[in-house]
C-alpha cells in the first residue's frame, strides 16, 4: 500500500512538471492517474477474484488504481453460458462477464485478469502463448497464467499515461474465444 501510494504520488508529481509551460489546445485528463472503481456487487463467486485481479493489474502498471467498490466504472457480473466478455465504453470504464462454465473448465483468475485488460485497453492475441494474458482461450485450459507480460503492462501503463490511440480508448464488445465448456466437455 505504501510503495503504491508513493508511486503515485511520483506519478503525480512527474506529471505536474511535465504540464509546466506546455500549452495544451485539448488537454489530457488532469490528472494521469486514473482511479478505477470497481463494483462487485453482481459478481457472485468470482468477487474475490475480481479483488486478486485488481491486485494483479494494480502492481504490475503505474498511471492507474483498481479500487474495490468506491464507485462504479468497473462492474463485474456473474454469468452462466454464453461466454466470458468484456464491454469497453472507454479506457479504464465498462463491464466484465464471467461465465460460470468457462470459468469452471479454465482458470477464473486468468479470464478475470484477461476480461479486465480489455477495459485497460488491450486487445486481444490469440497466438497460444501462455506468458501472455491476451492470449486467452488460446493457451489451453493448462494455462492459468494470470499475469500480463512486462509488454502488456507496459502497454497500459502507457494508455493511461496520455498516450492513447483513437482505438484503444474507443468503446468496444470483445466477445472472447475461450472456447465454451459445453462444447468441450459435452
Ligand atoms: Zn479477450
Amino acid at each position: 500500500m505504501t510503495s503504491r501510494l508513493s508511486r503515485l504520488a511520483v506519478a503525480l508529481v512527474a506529471t505536474a512538471g511535465a504540464t509546466l509551460g506546455v500549452t495544451v489546445a485539448n488537454p489530457a485528463p488532469a490528472s494521469a492517474a486514473m482511479t478505477i472503481c470497481y463494483n462487485t456487487s453482481q459478481a457472485g463467486a468470482y468477487a474475490g477474484t475480481a479483488n486478486q485481479a485488481a491486485s494483479i493489474w494494480n502492481n504490475a502498471t503505474v498511471n492507474l488504481t483498481l479500487s474495490a467498490n468506491c464507485g462504479s466504472n468497473l462492474r463485474i457480473y456473474q454469468i452462466t453460458g454464453g461466454g466470458s466478455y468484456a464491454v469497453r465504453t472507454s479506457l479504464g470504464n465498462g463491464r466484465v462477464y464471467i461465465d460460470t462454465q468457462q470459468a469452471a473448465q479454465y482458470s477464473p483468475l486468468r479470464i478475470m485478469t484477461h476480461e479486465i485488460g480489455h477495459i485497460l485497453g488491450l486487445p486481444d492475441n490469440y497466438n497460444g502463448n501462455c506468458s501472455l494474458l491476451m492470449s486467452g482461450g488460446s493457451a489451453g485450459t493448462s494455462c492459468t497464467n494470470p499475469y500480463p507480460s512486462t509488454a502488456e503492462a507496459n502497454r497500459v501503463s502507457n494508455l493511461f499515461a496520455g498516450t492513447f490511440s483513437a482505438t484503444d480508448r474507443s468503446a468496444d464488445i470483445f466477445r472472447d474465444s475461450w472456447p465454451s465448456a459445453l462444447t468441450t466437455v459435452g
